[in-house]
């Protein structure tokens, strides 16, 4: 008998056979030349769990939430069927059971947590849907999300790959999208597009290690962290750009000729910036300290230099290009139509079912009505074409 449990297991129980739907589908649209992967745009956006924000808990009080589970789990079946319907028994036992299972997989989760390396005291799990995170949300707050990655062939909308992921943003989302589309498709895209979430030195040079062309806005990071004092009441005289650099002994010389020696490096966005500094010493006993460094009560003055990847610097120039721009621009008309037709006319806002996976097919099945609809648009407007007026 087909209920609202048949059709449900059935969306969540097929994945193999709908990851190939997708990419059949895929298959037939490539070779009708409506996907070139000429260029591709990929794009996150945060769809809201099955979970309250209330559900997120600590390990102890999980544990103890877990105990009554399994006391209601044994309560429920050890009552006779006389005390209710068949029916009824059967379901209050399915969702003692399933309440069991998702405290157990919240336990499990804090492991994940621990990996993803969370600071102890922020480690809270949902015990509505283990694998959710707190994620902040388009529109300002906070909610339990999932962060659904779509690439979007730019010919003619399709998408392309779809993931879901648990990381609150987008920055080291770029390469496994990629890796899926080369899975769905068997081919590297030539050019790829995103916005700014995903541009990190790391993602710049592993785009130039596949030979894609990589199209991102570049945040201008000169001047940052030279050094924090600049904007803290210094006196120009004792900027970081008065202090100089020497190669060979890798230090430098403050404008009072005392030695900032190398002290550690910083790993920046798109930069290296090692760290250099003043013994505490120098600077207590110099006379120009209220004007180079006020603030220091128990260390020396430091200052900042940078270095940049040459892929970086390349990319940088690239970038400030009219046609990588012209090509930025029509990003988010591509990338994020689909993201727009899966909440608004799917109203997928919400999943409707809990966990990593299941949450993945659900993505899928609405990437795979996406792409039929852009199909059959296409289609009709191939028939339109050919149709004498
Ligand atoms: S305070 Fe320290 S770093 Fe600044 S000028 Fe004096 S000795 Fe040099």
């Amino acid at each position: 008998m087909i209920n609202a449990h048949t059709l449900s297991d059935f969306r969540v129980k097929h994945d193999t056979a709908l990851n190939g739907l997708f990419v059949q589908t895929l298959g037939l649209l490539s070779v009708d030349g409506l996907i070139t992967l000429e260029r591709v745009m990929q794009d996150g956006t945060k769809i809201r769990a099955k979970a309250a924000a209330d559900s997120f808990r600590r390990p102890q009080r999980i544990e103890q939430a877990l105990k009554e589970a399994k006391a209601q789990v044994a309560a429920v079946e050890a009552m006779s069927e006389e005390e209710g319907s068949r029916r009824m028994a059967k379901a209050r036992q399915r969702a003692a059971r399933e309440r069991q299972e998702r405290l157990e997989q919240a336990l499990k989760e804090f492991e994940q947590l621990k990996k993803e390396d969370k600071d102890k005291e922020q480690r809270r799990v949902s015990t509505s849907d283990a694998e959710a995170r707190v994620m902040k949300q388009p529109g300002g707050g906070y909610a339990p999300s999932y962060n659904v990655q779509i690439d979007t062939d730019a010919k003619n909308g399709v998408v392309v790959a779809v993931g879901v992921v648990q990381a609150g943003n987008d920055f080291e989302q770029l390469e496994p999208g990629i890796d899926r589309v080369e899975h769905n498709l068997k081919e590297t895209p030539k050019e790829v597009v995103t916005d700014g979430g995903y541009v990190s030195k790391d993602t710049i040079v592993a785009m130039k290690e596949r030979a894609i062309e990589y199209i991102a806005p570049c945040v201008d990071e000169a001047g940052k962290g030279q050094s924090s004092y600049d904007n803290r009441g210094v006196s120009a005289e004792y900027h970081s750009l008065r202090f100089i650099y020497d190669a060979q002994s890798n230090s430098y010389l403050c404008p009072q000729g005392k030695t900032l020696s190398y002290e550690g490096k910083e790993q920046r966005h798109l930069q290296v910036s090692y760290r250099y500094r003043a013994k505490r010493s120098d600077c207590e006993r110099c006379p120009m300290k209220s004007q180079c460094c006020p603030g220091n009560r128990v260390v020396g003055r430091s200052v900042h230099r940078s270095e940049e990847l040459a892929e970086v610097a390349e990319f940088r120039h690239k970038m400030k290009s009219e046609g990588a721009r012209a090509i930025y621009k029509i990003r988010a008309q591509v990338a994020e139509t689909p993201n727009l037709w899966i909440k608004e006319k799917f109203k997928l806002r919400q999943f409707s079912v809990r966990g990593l996976a299941k949450v993945g097919m659900e993505a899928l099945w609405a990437c795979l009505t996406y792409n039929i609809r852009v199909w059959m648009r296409l289609c009709w407007r191939k028939a339109a074409v050919v149709q004498p007026a």
